[in-house]
């Protein structure tokens, strides 16, 4: 170990590589004394968001135990810098009240009493359940339902593997609406905007503090600012990422469309938009609105007409619905046209997933991309294809045959993803039943809205019979599970993992870090719960030996792709698995291997990570090469096709790439919306949310009165309710927890243990003078929640916010669950679908192999909400459109901290009237869905048309 130098000049961030394999630190406990520890490094993926940032494990050589997780400075993306939930990890795979072997119920379900059970039992169970049911031709029974993937393709190649449509997500309840509002335009669903190289930053949201990809966003926001560009942040809440901006703009909820489109109004109106980048990218030629056609028009005709449909969105329009200053609006405008090319901004939930209609907030900011020409350019908005990598495995099964209806059901054709926050709706109207049923890391009594609609279902065997909990922590799903089985955190288990974080393309692999170092000793391990804690197994090596135990012989098809690509006939392992992919599928890393004398598997294992390419600007512009052409055809349009699909189009007389859509352009006018029953939005428009401000003030007009649909989304309050309306904001993430994972995190709870009711200082006097502290009661539509008030500036009055990430619960006092996050409740039904629970005591010192659970100082656990909640499935996007319209009150005298109500009788009559807004498939052809829309584990065409 190198002693410090005053001048500094030998220290660094991370240590470099060569010292991995024996990285000497001073202990901090033995302190004064110097007391030199060794360490051996491995890296590995962050498995606490979605960011897949790189952890580096430190194995202590003496105890042989992960000491602490650093960054990881070979990993592309997070560059050697973790938040505070990467280190966390370290909390996790040492919590006292993991679960370390598979169990099973020994009680009625929720009962709470369980046995240890074996791996070959619980592959025994499901290998026949599910054998059977495929045999018996009831294959839709059985479903995987996900909360956090962090892996790519491996469950969509297994469950193909199988035959079934059985992938259920999260998605719906996340980012679904923003997904629609920009596939629509580019077929990707997901942005990648450039922030590093912008000029000019528009967030919607806080995505300095708590976004998605959230760390390494983070670090080239920044990297931009110190560059000199300018960011503007647009949220109701003045959030520590708005406190960074150079602008804040407050919108009231529901809005942001209505000043995306005044930004654009201006670009437009002052003639600064890239008319070049217009004419030759988007499908102006198909326009059609306000009685005007584009066929056969000029472009300057075309835009003409643009201009009028848009000059109804003033800034002063937009001032009037958002709060936000005219003036504002139009200085704003002006520096994103200056930014011109360079010209970035993000959008993942926020408006999207809180409102009706809030897909088109995306819609409405890619529209500024558009008229900027900053798409897919350096410092713009690229598209998450571009900058993920995603490498195929030795085999690919054909799709699946089936459609499965409670998963995609005719009613919401645009989805996204799977309808599944309305699963239990759908067993509940007997749409279907699920008779084998795993829950991946995946809590939705608790993350949902309508958790107890959901206790109401899995409690029921004859909706689902079988339901295997795979988890890493206890959550409040588990605990209504029949087995309950323990899957590795960060550095337990094998993944592979790419994500669109910044203009690049690489991969991160995600590895079992004891494993990994005992068998570079020469030890050697059948499974990887041989070398974890406990039997905490991976998953990998679940669905592998499961394929099997359905198909021991191999009689059903399903077995053969489970087989070594290496030798024949035997069961494939997770090296074989991840080896083929590193050798055969990622370009330039075999070679950049060689270089160093190591297999690209073993590559893989010393850094944890390789970056592909950081070619990645423009390619729209990609030409098509001769294989691409051959037997192509060019229709009228300029679309190249090849056997009826599009390939490409034709730019200034050149066949290129162009974009995913129907017509390779980016589509500002859709007709898929027009053919899909929704002509009104075939172009970016602004239209008023459930909860707009017009629903607390009559005098704003009716929420509907800007569209011309038949929407009552306005709540209908009992005549004797009591209290004052606001638009509650449930959905705002702390930066230092993430949903159920971070429970068992002891140094993230001693951070973040509450969640009051945030609310302006106008609105806490027109209360009667409400303080921080004081209790308040908030009705949703289906029952209420009490929690205590915070009252702060940082919120426009008319709204109040609450952050989800607390109120974990547990329902037994000393279950070893989560005891350092939840309450002790007491947990009733009062009445059929009526529930009713109490807090009986907050969070509490414990005693257990940890010594810090028996100095635990806080004593809340925060109070939970999203029970409260009814299901909004937006008619279009089909997202869970997470605002809620509230009546807020004091609590009265029985009233208390933490109590909750709800009636799951008035939820599914919620669930009624927002299904009745939608307007359902069959589409052209008799469609369930567009073609050309990407769906999860996508079936084979023929089950993309409805029999009749
Ligand atoms: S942003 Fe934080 S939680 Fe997310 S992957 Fe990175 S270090 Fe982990």
């Amino acid at each position: 170990m190198d002693d410090f130098k005053r001048d500094g000049s030998n220290l660094s961030t991370c240590p470099p590589v060569e010292k991995w394999d024996d990285w000497v630190e001073y202990d901090p406990e033995a302190w004064p004394r110097r007391v030199a520890r060794h360490y051996e490094l491995v890296p590995t993926i962050c498995f606490n968001c979605e960011s897949a940032c790189g952890l580096l494990a430190y194995v202590d050589k003496e105890t042989g135990e992960v000491a602490k997780f650093e960054g990881n400075p070979k990993h592309p993306a997070s560059r050697g810098r973790l938040c505070a939930k990467g280190p966390a990890t370290i909390n996790q795979i040492h919590d006292p009240d993991r679960i370390l072997y598979p169990m099973k119920r020994s009680g009625a379900r929720g009962s709470g009493h369980w046995a240890r059970v074996s791996w070959d039992e619980v592959l025994e169970v499901f290998g026949t359940r599910i054998r059977n049911a495929f045999q018996e031709g009831r294959g839709e029974e059985v479903m995987y339902h996900v909360g956090r993937p962090g892996h790519d393709f491996i469950m969509d190649r297994t469950l193909q593997a199988w035959g079934i449509d059985g992938h259920n997500s999260h998605t719906n309840v996340c980012s679904s609406s923003a997904r629609l509002g920009y596939l629509l335009w580019h077929y990707a669903d997901r942005p990648s905007p450039d922030h590093a190289n912008a000029r000019f930053i528009l967030l919607l949201s806080a995505h300095l503090e708590s976004g998605h990809y959230f760390n390494p966003h983070a670090q080239r926001i920044i990297d931009g600012k110190m560059a000199g560009a300018k960011l503007a942040v647009m949220d109701p809440r003045l959030s520590n990422t708005a406190s960074m901006a150079d602008y804040w703009m407050p919108t009231y909820p529901g809005t942001e469309a209505a000043v995306l489109l005044a930004l654009a109004m201006v670009i437009l109106s002052e003639n600064r938009f890239d008319a070049g980048f217009m004419k030759k990218w988007t499908n102006w030629e198909d326009l059609e609105m306000d009685g005007f056609k584009a066929k056969g028009q000029s472009f300057e005709a075309v835009i003409e007409a643009i201009k009028r449909h848009y000059a109804r969105y003033t800034p002063q329009f937009a001032e009037k619905e958002s709060g936000v200053n005219a003036e504002i609006i139009v200085k704003i405008a002006r520096e994103i046209a200056d930014a011109g090319s360079r010209f970035a901004s993000h959008l993942w939930r926020g408006s999207a997933s809180g409102n009706l209609g809030g897909w088109m907030s995306a819609r409405a900011l890619t529209l500024l991309h558009v008229l900027t020409g900053s798409v897919g350019t350096e410092g713009g908005h690229n598209l998450n294809a571009w900058n993920k990598f995603v490498p195929r495995p030795f085999t690919v099964p054909p799709p699946q045959k089936r459609w499965n209806e409670l998963l995609y059901p005719l009613e919401w054709p645009l989805c996204t993803h799977e309808m599944s926050f309305l699963l239990p709706h759908f067993l509940k109207e007997g749409r279907g039943r699920v008779d084998a049923y795993f829950t991946r890391v995946f809590n939705p009594v608790w993350t949902y809205p309508d958790g107890f609609s959901w206790i109401e279902v899995l409690r029921d065997e004859k909706k689902i019979g079988l339901h295997a909990a795979m988890t890493p922590t206890w959550s409040e799903t588990a605990w209504f599970a029949d087995y309950v089985l323990p899957m590795g955190f960060s550095s337990e288990r094998h993944d592979l993992m790419s994500q669109e974080t910044h203009a690049g393309r690489w991969i991160g692999f995600r590895q079992p870090v004891l494993r990994v170092l005992q068998e570079k000793r020469g030890q050697k391990f059948d499974y990887t719960y041989q070398a974890n804690p406990g039997e905490v197994w991976e998953e990998d090596e679940f669905w592998i030996n499961l394929s099997w135990a359905i198909d021991p012989d191999g009689s059903m098809g399903i077995r053969q792709w489970f087989e070594s690509p290496y030798r024949p006939g035997q069961k494939i392992t997770v090296d074989e698995y991840y080896g083929w992919i590193f050798e055969n599928s990622v370009p330039g890393l075999p070679e950049t291997a060689k270089k160093e004398g190591l297999t690209p598997l073993q590559y893989m294992r010393k850094y944890g990570a390789f970056e592909v390419t950081t070619d990645v600007y423009r390619l729209n512009e990609r030409p098509l090469s001769d294989a691409d052409l051959a037997g192509s055809q060019v229709g009228p349009s300029g679309v190249v096709t090849k056997e009826g699909k599009p390939v490409g189009v034709m730019v200034e007389g050149k066949a290129v790439a162009g974009y995913g859509t129907p017509s390779r352009k980016l589509e500002l006018f859709s007709k898929t919306m027009a053919d899909w029953k929704w002509p009104e939005f075939a172009l970016p428009e602004y239209y008023r949310s459930h909860i707009h401000r017009s629903g607390q003030d009559a005098s704003l007009g009716s929420p509907s009165e800007d569209f011309n649909s038949k929407y009552t989304p306005v709540v209908d309050w009992p005549k004797d309710a009591r209290g004052a309306v606001y638009t509650l904001l449930p959905i705002f993430r702390l930066p230092n927890l993430i949903h159920t994972r971070s429970g068992n995190a002891k140094v993230l709870y001693e951070i973040s243990h509450k969640n009051p009711l945030w609310m302006n200082p106008d609105d806490a006097e027109k209360l009667g003078n409400v303080q921080t502290g004081d209790l308040l009661k908030v009705h949703t539509e289906i029952g209420f929640f009490v929690l205590h008030a915070w009252i702060t500036e940082g919120l426009a009055p008319g709204v109040v916010a609450c952050s989800h990430h607390l109120g974990r619960w547990r329902t037994n006092k000393d279950d070893q669950i989560e005891r350092l996050s939840s309450a002790w409740v007491d947990l009733k039904e009062v009445g059929k679908g009526q529930w009713r629970m109490r807090q009986i005591e907050g969070v509490e010192p414990y005693a257990s192999p940890d010594p810090d659970t028996n100095r635990v100082w806080w004593r809340e656990a925060g109070v939970h909400q999203n029970l409260t909640f009814p299901v909004h499935p937006d008619p279009i996007s089909g997202m869970h459109c997470w605002h809620q319209m509230v009546r807020v009150e004091k609590a009265g005298r029985d009233d208390r901290y933490g109590d909750i109500f709800v009636d799951t009788n008035l939820s599914q009559a919620v669930y009624q009237k927002w299904k009745a807004l939608a307007r359902p498939a069959p589409g052209p052809g008799g469609l369930r869905r567009p073609l050309w829309i990407p769906r999860v584990v996508r079936p084979e065409e023929a089950a993309f048309y409805t029999k009749g």
